[in-house]
């Protein structure tokens, strides 16, 4: 599930989760080699900056949560959040967009780096 298209709130979520999950796995694995006290302290700490680092993460996304923008889908009705220019419905992934332009075109990620959005002023620049 980890891997599906989704939101990007959705998707930091999960990353957090996953850093919980694998920073107490590597404090468990730190258990393990009690006989190499090195070894086992390397491991603690890395298990526990990956506990540090996720809970980090989610504070992150709760200040970008209050940068994103509440829509209603109109694919499924229901509220759910805009980050950035484009983005998935954290329901159905229903591509939305904030941008009138971008409206009923293709969904793509390029649409929220920087470089598109700089190249596209360029472009109104030469025509004006
Ligand atoms: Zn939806």
């Amino acid at each position: 599930m980890f891997f599906k298209k989704t939101s990007k709130v959705n998707k930091f979520r999960n990353f957090a989760l996953i850093l919980v999950f694998l920073g107490v796995f590597i404090m468990y694995v730190a258990l393990l080699f009690k006989n190499h006290p090195i070894l086992m302290t390397i491991l603690m700490i890395l298990g526990f900056l990956s506990v540090f680092l996720s809970s980090f993460v989610y504070l992150w996304v709760g200040m970008l949560s209050v940068k994103t923008v509440q829509v209603i889908c109109p694919n499924c009705g229901r509220p759910t959040k805009i980050l950035g220019r484009v983005d998935l419905c954290m329901f159905c992934n229903e591509p939305l967009t904030l941008d009138p332009e971008l409206e009923g075109k293709p969904f793509d990620k390029k649409y929220n780096r920087k470089s598109y959005l700089s190249a596209k002023k360029n472009e109104q620049r030469h025509k004006g």
